[in-house]
């Protein structure tokens, strides 16, 4: 193993490759974001460019080291750490941040993987453009990450996931060669689409290294409003009405059950709440062509329109920048101030939005009648069908312990409420450690096989992330 060391420190520099044993601390790189898993690793490494990636996977192959890679470490399914053996490479992406190219006529731009998503959509705004994927995490999180668990967030109901924003990869292989795929092209239908084979495959086919992604036009106004309702039904009447009034205008569409909110209140008290606590509270964003004036009687027609027919009970537009920040800000709070609670049980599922207030009605009574007192925390992307659909533990209970003892019969009761909805058991977050044993047990033996396959032809001797997703 010395001789490995030895091997990647001439290749990246012995500053790139961080060890236990030579006294860095590495907890950032070993314990993730949710501190669920903690790995060892037999080192840290950071490459600076592609051929440092490819040079590195060569020699780890020829050890047979496996290689976990690893970008922003936000990811919510233990993908990204090393497991616990001590014998893993993690090769973080960190070095890897340079914006290539902005080609504004093209709308499109060129990243490497490692670049925070943050600085992408920055450099598309100063070229006066928009980069419209966006998450809670954008400070931290990477390019390399988003595509590689093929992100959502909260543009997704107008621009799509990460898979739609993405033009071409760069991607090197478990030879540790470099597949050079970074077009701009809208269309090239020339066999087999490798892209989109690396998107979403969290780090087990390949490392992406860069990418070239789609921009927009930036619009001349967004304005962001919050809405109360009764019921679910009545937010998935209230999406129907504004995609019909805003059509491609509405940008975000997310809802906030009571005690997600209640919960924001309780751990971040100085953050504004300017509507009164209700069941449901939806906050809109609508994007326009033309200016504030439109932008806002638009909206304020929509919700006149909405409040009139009862689908909302109060709403309220924000009045300037700072106040529609503040709006996504409690948004956004919500994870983290459910992090503050403590513990708990994550589901990130998909369900045709149509089947969203059956489903919530028939498992919320089935959780509470097997666990009463627990509560639950319910947000997400409406807009496309994505609930963040969270148990936490009774008030006053260990956390830790109500997920030790409960988890799985958790999973299983919501899992199996899906089914006869059409529901997925994982939206927008992916497989990762957490959810390998429910991809086994619920996907098709069809998919599954081609799958390994897959995973056989482009990784035959498991280097990347193994014992991950399958
Ligand atoms: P990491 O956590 O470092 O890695 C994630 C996976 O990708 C791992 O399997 C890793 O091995 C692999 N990987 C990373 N980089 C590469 C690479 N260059 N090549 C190959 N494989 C790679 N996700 C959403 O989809 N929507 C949300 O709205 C959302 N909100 C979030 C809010 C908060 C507060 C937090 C903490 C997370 C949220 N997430 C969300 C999850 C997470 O931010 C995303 O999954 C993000 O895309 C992960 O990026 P990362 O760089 O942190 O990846
Ligand atoms: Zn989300």
């Amino acid at each position: 193993m010395t001789a490995l060391l030895d091997t990647l420190r001439g290749i990246v520099g012995a500053a790139n490759v961080l060890t236990e044993d030579g006294g860095n601390d590495l907890a950032a790189y070993l314990l993730d974001w949710r501190r669920r898993w903690r790995g060892r690793a037999l080192a840290v490494v950071r490459p600076g460019s592609t051929a440092e990636v490819a040079a590195l996977v060569r020699a780890c192959a020829a050890a047979g080291t496996a290689i976990v890679p690893q970008g922003g470490n936000t990811g919510l399914v233990g993908g990204g750490v090393p497991d616990a053996s001590g014998e893993q490479v993690l090769l973080s992406t960190q070095r890897l941040a340079r914006v290539r190219a902005v080609d504004a006529a093209n709308l499109a731009i060129t990243a490497e993987a490692g670049c925070a998503l943050q600085t992408v959509q920055q450099a598309a705004a100063d070229a006066g453009l928009l980069f419209p994927l966006s998450l809670a995490s954008e400070g931290s999180c990477t390019l390399g990450g988003n595509l590689a668990t093929n992100a959502g967030g909260t543009q997704v109901l107008r621009f799509g996931n990460a898979r739609e924003l993405c033009l071409g990869l760069e991607v090197v292989t478990a030879e540790g060669e470099v597949w050079e795929g970074l077009t701009g092209l809208r269309k090239d239908n020339t066999g087999y689409d490798l892209r989109d084979l690396f998107i979403g495959s969290e780090g087990t086919l390949g490392i992406i290294t860069a990418a070239t992604m789609k921009l927009a036009p930036q619009p001349a106004a967004t304005m962001t409003a919050l809405a109360a309702c009764e019921s679910l039904a009545a937010c998935v009447a209230l999406l129907k009405l504004a995609r019909a009034r805003l059509g491609a205008g509405l940008t975000g569409f997310e809802v906030m059950g009571r005690f997600a909110l209640d919960l924001v209140a309780r751990h971040f008290p100085q953050l504004p709440r300017p509507l009164p606590a209700a069941p449901w509270t939806v906050l809109l964003e609508h994007s326009d062509t033309e200016g504030d004036a439109q932008a806002r009687q638009r909206f304020e027609t929509l919700l006149g329109a909405a409040l009139e027919a009862g689908t909302v009970s109060d709403a309220v537009v924000a009045e300037s920048l700072a106040q529609s920040q503040g709006l996504w800000h409690l948004r956004e709070s919500i994870p983290l101030a459910q992090a503050e609670e403590g513990l708990n049980i994550k589901h990130d599922i998909a369900l045709p939005v149509s089947a969203i207030p059956a489903f919530c009605e028939s498992t919320d009574r089935l959780l509470l009648e097997r666990f009463p007192g627990a509560r639950l925390v319910n947000f997400g992307h409406l807009g496309d069908g994505n609930l963040h659909y969270n148990l936490q533990c009774p008030d006053g209970a260990d956390g830790r312990r109500f997920v030790a003892e409960h988890e799985h019969e958790v999973n299983s009761l919501v899992f199996d409420a899906l089914v006869p909805f059409g529901g997925s058991f994982s939206a927008e977050h992916g497989i990762g450690a957490l959810k390998r044993d429910e991809l086994a047990a619920r996907k098709s033996p069809v998919a599954l096989g081609l799958m390994k396959r897959v995973k056989a032809a482009l990784d035959p001797h498991g280097i990347f992330n193994p014992g991950r997703v399958l």
